[in-house]
């Protein structure tokens, strides 16, 4: 492994010293000098000016492998993370078969090991199957190194079942992530249930879908002092629930998309498939209220929601194409765009805070001893997006001029992307 310095970075360690421009020496893989004058070991890469930090997290990630590897896989899913600035991601157990047992959650790791681009953390379902009937083996995959259990793709609609999976989950410090939309106010929901809607005469969800179950679950927080991670929160009521919950002191931490931070629902008003994913693009007053969660702190994180489909899926009517959009390439500049976020707040939310709920102990940290997982992203760089290293191209972000670009990547002391281009391909990232 080639030891190298990252020189004439803003280096974001979490500690608020980010005044300065300095250097990141990297030797043997792991983060050996920060700070200015310190030396140069190996050989010198220049960043520009461009911030430096840890390596992002994504803990809401489709790879679709196994089954559906005609949409993505864990190879393709690892190379558009890699572009996105990513050294991790979480696997979303919604494969086929939905992985609910060690077997397949250590299939999904040995495969992302074996590509080799992020760290790839299987996560695993809350249920058999996802059927939401009787729960998995959640003492086995916590034991064997799980940390976060979702059916996501669906509620866990039987609260008693819930309950006893956070009963379960709470004793090993494990976290319940939960896909908010009730089932039944939810059934047949093709988007925001609001004008847009009424104007395609197409079935909405309303907004009460998501916030009766974020109330539903708190509730159970209170009874089990489980861990808590609301997925994809899109509504101002949610927020405020959120809030709240936090006031409170509950274990509750909650996540944003890149997608709902961006557009809202008139987005949907010409029914193009693009923009249709659940939870639905939802009010203008929404996207502010998900936009002030992630500022003020009541909204952790970012999670991307890459949810990819093929063409022949997804290029359809609106009724019959998917739920879902890809994001985790241009999630950072996404969020820089619609957001601005403060350095040291955007590698909080989209690093720090995601590797610790995630339990990811080699990822979000830049200091000296930690394994050299690392972004340098440019917050200034125009970032027009047109093309993707993922296998499916359903994303709402194509011919949008964002800002923000994605210098280098280093996964575990190795660059997966520098100065803009995947290591080993000849594209341009973004
Ligand atoms: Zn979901």
């Amino acid at each position: 492994m080639s030891d190298f310095t990252l020189r004439n970075a803003v280096v974001i360690t979490g500690g608020g010293d980010h005044a300065t421009i300095g250097d990141v020496a990297v030797v043997d893989g792991r983060i050996a000098s920060i700070g200015s004058g310190i030396g140069i070991r190996g050989e010198a890469v220049d960043c520009g000016g461009a911030w430096l930090g840890p390596g992002f997290v994504d803990i809401h990630t489709h790879l679709r492998e196994p089954g559906q590897e005609w949409k993505e896989d864990i190879e393709t899913g690892s190379r558009a993370a890699a572009a996105g600035g990513y050294t991790a991601v979480v696997a979303m157990p919604n494969t086929d078969p939905a992985i609910d047992s060690v077997e397949l959650a250590r299939y999904v790791a040995a495969r992302g090991a074996e590509v080799g681009l992020v760290e790839v953390a299987p996560s695993a379902a809350i249920t058999v199957q996802r059927e939401g009937r009787e729960l998995a083996e959640l003492e086995e995959l916590c034991a064997a190194g799980v940390k976060l259990f979702t059916d996501d793709g669906d509620t866990v609609a039987d609260a008693g079942l819930l309950r006893r999976a956070m009963e379960i989950l709470a004793e090993r410090d494990c976290v319940v992530a939960e896909h908010c939309i009730d089932p039944g106010l939810g059934a047949g929901g093709q988007l925001h249930e609001g004008e847009v809607s009424a104007r395609l005469g197409l079935p909405g969800v309303p907004s009460a879908a998501e916030e009766i179950v974020i109330a539903r679950d708190l509730a159970l927080v209170r009874m089990t002092g489980a861990r808590y991670h609301a997925q994809h929160v899109t509504t101002a009521g949610a927020v405020d629930l959120i809030a709240g919950a936090k006031e409170e002191g509950l274990p509750v931490t909650g996540e944003a998309t890149p997608h709902h931070l961006l557009f809202d629902h008139s987005y949907a008003s010409g029914a193009d498939p693009v923009y249709k994913m659940m939870p639905p693009l939802r009010t203008v007053e929404d996207v502010a209220a998900v936009r002030q969660g992630l500022r003020g702190g009541v909204l952790d994180i970012v999670a991307t929601d890459h949810a990819p489909h093929a063409d022949h899926e997804k290029e359809r009517p609106w009724a019959e194409a998917p739920f879902g959009v890809t994001g985790l390439e241009w999630a950072a500049a996404v969020v820089n765009t619609a957001v601005d976020l403060p350095a040291e707040d955007l590698f909080k939310v989209m690093s720090t805070v995601p590797a610790h709920i995630a339990g990811l102990a080699r990822q979000g940290r830049l200091e000296v001893g930690a394994p050299a997982n690392l972004v340098v992203f440019d917050p200034a760089a125009p970032a027009p997006v047109s093309s993707t290293l993922s296998r499916s191209s359903n994303s709402p972000y194509f011919g949008l001029e964002l800002r923000g670009a994605i210098v280098h990547t280093i996964y575990e002391g190795k660059f997966t992307v520098r100065a803009g281009r995947l290591v080993g391909t000849s594209g341009d990232v973004g």
